[in-house]
């Protein structure tokens, strides 16, 4: 499809924007552009018939099942966002005095405090934009705690080889050196090579759980007791919060600091690269060290954004957890783990699950025994999933399962859709003995068969140029 830029036409007008209704300010002469900027020129039809067209490009919640693991890609009620749209909330700013955004602070100190209550920790900042960046909060809260005490020998973050990748990215941004562990062979932590790499060099361990194979540890309090002992802190990955909340909290696991998506259990959605938010959460010895929620001198917080954060993100925060109450939010939590072990004993019999036990909100697939059978890989089965409406679940991760395919149907999908879903997947199971030919040249009837991945990655084209 066509740019908005190549669909401009010199000269052509949109009513769009009213006429301006301020005086024009002079800009002095060295502030003031040489050349008219390149924009479009379109007019509103046009604008419009391109961004349903670019709408129709995509494949989001709203146009078909989107299992993809660890990323909770669930439907967001609209309420939220008609909340997020509230003029009291979307007209304010920063630095306005403190007495005239006093409903704004009373969102953030209720939402903070629920998440409190659901996660067990004491403390709460909305500071960070992202997940991996409320992870960088999280381990430099831990590394302020250990610094302000004089212990510098602390220098190891403990990671295992099933974490999620922005776990060791993280640790290194802040300075530390990464311990990696590798997994007991039933996927959870392996307890002796915990052990064999603590000491008094351990700052901290960095660990999700239920994990990303979707299964809960049942060591997690002698887990996080061990590594206490050995003076280091504990940290928890709950980017992804569905399968808990409301039942378990890693405050009472033993966790000492953790974050939280807003943008995958709380009601914002993502995958488009829109605005996310963090919510970082502490034990009470953590709390000194918190970001303020303005911008202040001194003191022995660290700062990681301005203000408040994406303020926006919180109200549809808030007002999930509102609509949903007290009952509502373990009731997601089942579900969603009712949804993941129902589509996975649907499948299985064909493919296999990576580890064959109940799961959590998500379980992998294993088809490295299909691949050698079939020559269908993980790709290809992912990528025939688009020519039947679906997303792709997330592939090769996590890395301790080869040709691993990670589903996470989320709570708000009904059994039809899983149903449907499940029988796709057999489908498809067949369809690698009988075609494979068919399968390697899949998707079909996408807008864009297989890009050229490393192509992407490596010189990515991020911004369109203006031929001269
Ligand atoms: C998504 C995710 C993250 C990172 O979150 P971003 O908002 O993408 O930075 C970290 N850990 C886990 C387990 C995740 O699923």
């Amino acid at each position: 499809m066509k740019l908005l830029f190549e669909r401009s036409v010199s000269g052509r007008r949109s009513d769009l924007l009213g006429s301006c209704d301020v005086e024009y300010a002079a800009l002095p002469e060295e502030f003031a552009r040489k050349n008219p900027p390149a924009l479009p020129e379109m007019s509103e039809v046009d604008v419009s018939r391109h961004y349903t067209e670019l709408n129709q490009q995509v494949h989001g919640v709203n146009s078909g099942f989107y299992p993809l693991g660890s990323c909770t890609m669930k439907y967001n009620p609209r309420v939220d966002e008609d909340m997020a749209a509230l003029q009291g909330f979307t007209g304010i700013h920063p630095l306005a005095p403190k007495d005239a955004v006093q409903g704004c602070q009373e969102v953030l100190d209720t939402a903070a405090g629920y998440l409190c209550e659901i996660t067990g920790m004491d403390g709460m900042t909305f500071q960070p934009a992202a997940g991996a960046h409320g992870e960088f909060t999280g381990v430099m809260l831990i590394k302020q705690y250990h610094e302000k005490r004089g212990d510098s020998a602390r220098k190891k973050i403990i990671v295992p080889d099933s974490a999620h990748g922005t776990n060791p990215a993280t640790a290194v941004m802040c300075g530390f050196e990464v311990v990696n562990i590798p997994s007991a062979p039933n996927g959870c932590i392996d307890l002796e090579a915990l052990q064999a790499v603590l000491g008094d060099d351990t700052a901290g361990l960095m660990l999700t759980n239920p994990n990303t194979v979707g299964i809960f540890d049942e060591n997690i309090l002698e887990i996080t007791r061990l590594v206490h002992e050995a003076g280091g802190l504990c940290y928890y990955d709950g980017a992804n919060l569905n399968a808990v909340m409301g039942i378990v909290r890693p405050g009472d696991m033993g966790f000492d600091c953790i974050h939280l998506n807003l943008h995958k259990t709380f009601a914002t959605p993502h995958g488009g690269g829109g605005p996310g938010a963090c919510a970082v959460g502490c034990k009470e010895f953590l709390k000194e060290f918190l970001p303020h929620s303005a911008l202040m001198e001194g003191g022995d917080s660290i700062q990681v954004r301005s203000f408040s954060g994406n303020f926006l993100v919180v109200v549809r925060a808030l007002t999930y957890l509102l609509t949903l109450g007290r009952e509502g939010v373990p009731e997601a939590a089942r579900n969603a783990v009712l949804n993941a072990n129902y589509l996975m004993e649907q499948i299985k019999g064909t493919f296999v699950p990576a580890f064959d036990r109940v799961c959590m909100h998500e379980f992998v697939l294993d088809l490295s025994s299909y691949k050698k059978e079939t020559g269908v890989s993980a790709l290809d089965v992912a990528k025939s999933l688009i020519d039947y409406g679906m997303h792709p679940p997330t592939m090769y991760f996590p890395l301790i399962v080869h040709e691993a395919l990670m589903l996470e149907p989320t709570e708000t999908e009904s059994k039809e859709t899983l149903d449907e879903a499940a029988a796709v997947f057999r489908k498809l199971y067949e369809l690698g003995f009988r075609d494979p030919e068919f399968m390697h040249n899949a998707p079909h009837n996408a807008p864009i068969g297989r890009p050229d991945e490393v192509q992407a990655s490596r010189k990515p084209v991020l911004r369109w140029k203006k031929e001269q």
